[in-house]
């Protein structure tokens, strides 16, 4: 599980890298563009790209989080068990999300 996590944050963590390169290129050809969206057929077009691209961006450096936390959580031992009732989180959970934090009960719960 820790070898899959760790090439789950690797890929992840180019992805993060990918998307900063996108924005920073959306960026970079507004600033080429003249001021005045109205005028640009392609104003509105790269803006909704750029905030498409920040929102999955967003969800992106999430997940790196939740999957930097489950590595932290197996270099602690406590990988696999419920944060909320101590209780190990079955195997077929972790398969499903290597980072899951909550056993199925207590994740339902929280999100209820
Ligand atoms: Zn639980």
């Amino acid at each position: 599980m820790r070898a899959r996590l760790i090439d789950d944050r690797e890929a992840t963590a180019h992805l993060v890298a990918r998307l900063v390169s996108d924005i920073d290129s959306f960026q970079g050809s507004r600033m080429d563009a003249p001021a005045d969206d109205e005028h640009d057929p392609e104003g509105p077009t790269l803006a909704f790209e750029r905030s498409q691209s920040q929102a999955i961006l967003g969800q992106t450096r999430t997940h790196l989080a939740q999957i930097e936390s489950a590595l932290g959580r197996i270099d602690q031992g406590s990988y696999g068990t419920c944060v909320t009732c101590h209780q190990s989180i079955p195997v077929a959970r972790l398969e499903a999300r290597p980072y899951s934090t909550q056993c199925v009960t207590c994740a339902g719960k929280a999100r209820a």
